[in-house]
């Protein structure tokens, strides 16, 4: 019965390291800007005039996600937070996709 219950727990704990796929940053008009990397991080709703690429930071280290590379990065003057995916070679995946959603999101 222990070792079943521990086969359990294990696989709870494999859940929880293939969550760290999932975007950690949270937007919110009604928070401080907060870096809790890697639990959390709370980003203004919309970036402002200052989140150029000169002031904004990598957070973390880059990760590689099924071949991809991705880090996360925020504003130092307004604390606004983008997850950003170095450009990648299969132009199919759902991470692509997501880059250019988030290219999208900058040209705005
Ligand atoms: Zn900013």
């Amino acid at each position: 019965m222990r070792r079943i219950g521990s086969n359990i727990r294990k696989q709870i704990s494999d859940a929880k390291a293939n969550r760290i796929t999932k975007n950690i940053i949270r937007y919110s008009d009604d928070e401080q800007p907060r870096n809790d990397y890697p639990r959390c991080i709370v980003s203004p709703v919309r970036p402002s005039t200052c989140c150029s690429d000169e002031n904004r930071a990598m957070v973390g280290n880059t990760r590689v996600v099924d071949g991809f590379k991705f880090c996360y990065k925020i504003c130092q003057e307004c604390g606004h937070a983008v997850r950003f995916y170095f450009p990648a070679i299969d132009s199919t995946s759902p991470a692509v996709k997501e880059y250019r959603q988030w290219k999208r999101y900058m040209v705005q």
